[in-house]
């Protein structure tokens, strides 16, 4: 049995537009970023240059409207772009999924002329965003966040430390929210800060386990003056913009654990094909077949999950249980995947020689960012039984 070259995936699309833009990525993917990840993750390289080509090309503001720069996309579409990024290389799939998340904010909440002012530079004129969330102190917890913004005249100075911020030192915006209240969710207002404010420096990277190559940082913010005309939404509404960012960027975080999971059933099935033991292919042997139809199965239902979620956005009905299924299944899908995907390479598989073992690094992540698997399945359990009693 000969290596089996991985075919594309069959995707469902409801345009030729998003045909010839899945192809688009599919060239950028093979010519740009596949073949340069492994030895950039290794080397903890940041691909900024490519990002910044995505953003040439149309593709760091898919979903948003293309009256500011935006590509007009639904969600389903944006999505198995991003499906496709991951699967050539997470850094790149989870960046552009974090920008999306930055750029949310203001795409959503903010008025005329700061959509004006700001947007098309965000959306298509090289910016890249992140967005800032958690802090030491304050992970899961999010709403007892501490970094505080203090109203001065006209406006505001930021005071605090963010944790665990993608792109922290290397965005040139950041979604930021801030106490200007009282304790709790209700206390919490957005901002959008230049990455050059006066008084905002980012720490030294976190060194990870994987995704090397995608800063991680604590963000500094020591008395950082922005105007009000940065202030995103009304005084206090920034906790639920948050969460409403959130709800989508599940649905990211959902498309690029398939996108890293297809890519390891890829590499398993090439492996299984061409490997030779007791003089067949390992791949005739039914316990690897089984593992290989499992592996496939569960990448297909994610799939599924994550694109219904997304139809019903795109349709505007409510979205943010399946949301949170989508995350919690196809992230948990990714992880059993990666590591299927390492036994079925035998003692290669866990070697650097192969991608499987960098796989089943970054599947991890997935379980823990934009919320860990634990509290999606709060936020699924509420949808189902109401709140916790206290
Ligand atoms: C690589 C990476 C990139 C990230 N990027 C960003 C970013 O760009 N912006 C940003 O704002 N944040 C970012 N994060 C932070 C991420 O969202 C948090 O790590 C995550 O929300 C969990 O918070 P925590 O790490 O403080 O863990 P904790 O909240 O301290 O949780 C520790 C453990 O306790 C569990 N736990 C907590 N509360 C409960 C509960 N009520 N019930 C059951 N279990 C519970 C959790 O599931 C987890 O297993 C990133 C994190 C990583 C690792």
């Amino acid at each position: 049995m000969p290596d089996r070259a991985p075919q594309p995936v069959d995707r469902q699309l409801p345009t030729d537009e998003a045909r010839d833009l899945i192809s688009l990525v599919r060239d950028i993917a093979q010519r740009e970023i596949a073949p340069k990840a492994a030895e950039e993750e290794d080397a903890g390289h940041f691909p900024r240059e490519v990002l910044t080509l995505l953003s040439e090309s149309g593709l760091l503001g898919l979903p948003y409207d293309s009256e500011y720069g935006g590509g007009d996309q639904p969600y389903e579409v944006y999505l198995q772009v991003l499906e496709e990024l991951a699967a050539a290389r997470l850094t790149v799939g989870l960046g552009v999924s974090v920008h999306t998340l930055a750029c949310h904010a203001l795409a959503n909440y903010g008025t005329k002329e700061q959509q004006v002012e700001h947007l098309p530079d965000m959306l298509g004129g090289g910016l890249l965003g992140a967005y800032c969330l958690s802090e030491p102190s304050s992970g899961s917890d999010a709403a007892s966040l501490r970094t505080k913004a203090v109203r001065d005249g006209d406006s505001w100075v930021i005071t605090g430390t963010k944790a665990w911020i993608t792109h922290g030192g290397v965005a040139d915006f950041y979604t930021v929210l801030a106490r200007t209240g009282g304790e709790g969710a209700r206390g919490i207002t957005a901002f959008l800060v230049p990455g050059d404010a006066e008084g905002l420096s980012a720490a030294v990277p976190e060194k990870k386990m994987g995704m090397k190559g995608s800063p991680t940082a604590q963000v500094h913010f020591d008395g950082v003056r922005i105007p009000d005309d940065r202030r995103i939404g009304d005084e206090g509404q920034g906790f639920a913009i948050a969460l409403s960012a959130l709800d989508s960027g599940r649905l990211g975080i959902a498309a690029c654990a398939i996108g890293v999971a297809q890519a390891a059933l890829d590499e398993a099935v090439a492996y299984a094909t061409g490997r030779q033991q007791f003089g067949r292919p390992i791949a005739d042997f039914q316990g690897l077949r089984f593992m290989l139809a499992d592996m496939a199965t569960q990448i297909e239902a994610g799939r599924a999950l994550y694109l219904a979620a997304a139809r019903l956005r795109d349709a505007g009905r409510p979205f943010a249980k399946q949301a949170a299924m989508a995350k919690l299944h196809c992230t948990d899908t990714a992880m059993k995947v990666t590591t299927d995907a390492v036994q079925v390479l035998g003692g290669y598989g866990y070697t650097a020689d192969f991608p499987a073992e960098r796989y089943m690094r970054e599947a991890k992540v997935l379980q823990i960012v934009e919320g860990t698997n634990q509290i999606q399945r709060m936020v699924i359990a509420r949808h189902l039984a109401g709140p916790e009693s206290r």
